[in-house]
């Protein structure tokens, strides 16, 4: 296995209430030259998690931070017109703090980062560190 020492989360940048199937984000990703969905684990608007791609696998989800990390993301982000928003279901709120304690019992007290800390976008179109309050350090690698 990886080391791990940070989860990140994301959105899909989808629209609020579009479906999206894992084999949809997956057909996405791999037409941008992934291997598999960018993610390790998908929440569906019903609170659902899916598998992306496998966790012994580096992601390709954040430049720069994939080798150590895992990728969570939730399907949403966007507004009815396209604007980054936080249109998480509160079956989606329950379900990434679920997975996050679950991950945090299987990798140690990791922290918690939205793709927005990491480069110049609205991802995950909330602010991760007030709903994961303070974080413990990155251990550096
Ligand atoms: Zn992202």
């Amino acid at each position: 296995m990886r080391a791990i020492n940070e989860i990140i989360i994301h959105c899909t940048a989808t629209k609020a209430g579009r479906e999206l199937t894992i084999d949809e984000l997956r057909a996405w990703h791999k037409q941008k030259g992934f291997k598999d969905v960018g993610y390790h684990y998908v929440v569906m608007p019903d609170g659902e998690i899916k598998n992306g791609r496998p966790i012994t696998m580096c992601g390709a989800h954040c430049k720069g931070h994939n080798a150590n990390s895992i990728g969570l993301a939730y399907v949403g982000g966007l507004d009815a017109n396209g604007k980054p928003a936080d249109t998480r279901t509160q079956q989606q709120r329950d379900a990434l703090k679920v997975a996050v304690q679950v991950l945090r019992d299987v990798f140690g007290d990791v922290p918690v980062h939205g793709h927005n800390e990491y480069a110049n976008k609205a991802c995950p179109c909330f602010d991760v560190h007030k709903e994961f309050g303070k974080q413990p350090k990155s251990n550096q690698l």
